[in-house]
């Protein structure tokens, strides 16, 4: 876990507090999901170019691939592209750009926002960030308690917003926010 100190005795106190909960786990639809921004991946598709300027990568092999875009998988020999992007807004120290893999044909933007990507690896790294993007909190899913874990760091007071991972190469994957729907 990392966590800042003015957090740290919240954070802690909400753990235990769900260490305690003997709540059996549910489907949770109190976040949405958000997958690369179309702006994005239309513009890196006609252009050919990140939103750096670099060129990008058209590959093509048997591996299955995490597209960004409709958070399935490539299927065997199907082209996608490997392009670098920065998931944040601005610029601050926690701005990190990476490696991201979309399909290369126009694949459908994922529409099931109240629900985690079926197709994606559960055992996953959960960032928390606050509206500076800056980091909060941080959590490793073993994937039985994905959707307790979202929860929680959602709770946080200074969350606004996470970031999920891959657990070991640390890519980015997708985007978790509050579903505002559920504020009433
Ligand atoms: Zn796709």
């Amino acid at each position: 876990m990392v966590s800042e100190s003015g957090e740290q005795t919240e954070y802690a106190e909400r753990r235990l507090a769900s260490m305690n909960d003997t709540h059996p786990a549910t489907v949770s639809r109190r976040f949405r999901i958000f997958a690369l921004d179309p702006l994005v991946t239309n513009r890196v598709r006609r252009t050919g170019r990140d939103t750096f300027g670099d060129p990008v990568e058209v590959r093509q092999d048997n591996d299955p691939h995490q597209c960004r875009v409709c958070l399935e998988l490539t299927e065997p020999n199907e082209p996608y592209l490997l392009f670098s992007h920065s998931p944040f807004q601005g610029l601050t120290p926690y701005s990190e750009r990476g490696p991201l893999f979309i399909h290369q044909r126009d694949c459908l933007h994922y529409q099931d926002t109240s629900s985690l990507p079926p197709e994606f690896p559960r055992d996953i790294v959960l960032r928390g960030y606050d509206s500076a993007d800056a980091i909060v909190a941080a959590e490793l899913s073993d994937g039985d308690d994905l959707e307790a874990l979202v929860e929680r760091l959602l709770g946080f007071s200074r969350v606004s917003y996470i970031h999920a991972r891959n657990r070991t190469y640390g890519c980015y994957m997708y985007r978790i926010e509050p579903d505002q729907r559920c504020d009433s």
